[in-house]
């Protein structure tokens, strides 16, 4: 599987290859994404046999500017202003599909909503324009497995080619709201903290395992290394790897990273899933993570971590 810079002779074999129905694998801000033509049905079949997705889970399209989204789905007034707020951004939008919507009824999983989102990527956004229409482009990893941040995370069969687009800013994927009605319901946090939401008119948090049970992101178990994780860890044991954060850094482990010397949350979700790559190594026994602070993008760092550290 070649890894290609996005120069015009890669982002070319990158759109022919998608003319064909062949997967891609497209850096984004959040993560690495696995794109295909959001419209070919079988292009969209490949996705769930390469990632080896338990269920057809509903994807995300991605466009190059709101007046693609609107092809798409309706927009109501809030769901607009949330667009014209936060795109390009980390930020996806349920929305109803139009009658005439061209994605296919695989990649929306049948139902009558579509996640709609405008990376905040130069290269996503080139090929998105290039390629002139919607890519569904789910993380570039097997199924249940850690995210891809870098090019070289890519597992070598996924894809016919990688784009690589150094590491994503953001490392973790984008915030899922729901407009209904006027109202937001997150679905998923993510790229873009609640906090961030606020003056909108929001309604309380429906993340969760048991809310969306059919949603990949939603499993109890997901984002997961080989490894065992244990969370808001005080003392490492010597065969563990430690994550730390910012000064929570306690001796002992076998191992340690720090996600944040300065206690920054933004470095330590842009870090998260490369470090969970880089200490997840046969040798240790296990992952241990210290307590991470729950606001901000902490929130969706918790939320990827309890998912990593959960064993179904
Ligand atoms: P990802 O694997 O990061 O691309 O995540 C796709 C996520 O989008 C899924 O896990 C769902 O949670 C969410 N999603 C996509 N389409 C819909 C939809 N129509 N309704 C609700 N959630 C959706
Ligand atoms: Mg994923």
């Amino acid at each position: 599987m070649p890894i290609v810079l996005p120069d015009g002779p890669g982002l070319a074999a990158a759109t022919d290859a998608l003319r064909a129905g062949r997967l891609v694998v497209v850096p984004t801000e959040t993560v690495y994404g696995l794109a295909a033509d959001a419209r070919d049905g079988c292009a969209v079949a490949r996705i769930y046999e390469a990632k080896g997705r338990p269920r057809f889970n509903p994807l995300i399209a991605h466009v190059a500017d709101l007046a693609a989204a609107r092809q798409l789905v309706v927009f109501d007034g809030a769901a607009y202003q949330l667009a014209e707020a936060f795109w390009p951004g980390p930020l996806t939008l349920v929305l109803p599909r139009l009658a005439d919507c061209p994605v296919s009824q695989l990649a929306g999983a049948g139902l009558p909503t579509l996640a709609v989102r405008v990376p905040d990527h130069p290269v996503a956004l080139e090929l998105l324009r290039a390629f002139g229409a919607p890519l569904v482009a789910p993380s570039a990893n097997v199924s249940g497995r850690l995210s891809p941040t870098r090019a070289e995370h890519v597992a070598g069969h996924l894809a016919d080619l990688v784009l690589d687009g150094g590491p994503c800013r953001v490392g973790v994927e984008s915030t899922i709201v729901q407009v209904v009605a006027g109202r937001i319901r997150v679905l998923r946090p993510g790229g873009v903290p609640v906090e961030a939401l606020r003056g909108w008119p929001i309604d309380e948090v429906a993340a969760g395992p048991a809310a969306m049970p059919n949603a990949p992101g939603q499993l109890a178990s997901h984002y997961a290394p080989d490894l065992p994780l244990r969370m808001g860890v005080r003392r490492p044991r010597h065969d563990e790897a430690l994550v730390a954060f910012g000064d929570r850094q306690p001796a002992g482990a076998a191992r340690t990273i720090n996600l944040s010397p300065t206690g920054d949350l933004a470095e330590a979700a842009a870090n998260l899933f490369d470090v969970l790559h880089r200490l997840d190594d046969p040798r240790l026994a296990g992952i241990a993570v210290v307590p991470i602070p729950r606001h901000g993008l902490g929130a969706a760092i918790n939320d990827r971590l309890r998912r990593a550290a959960h064993r179904p």
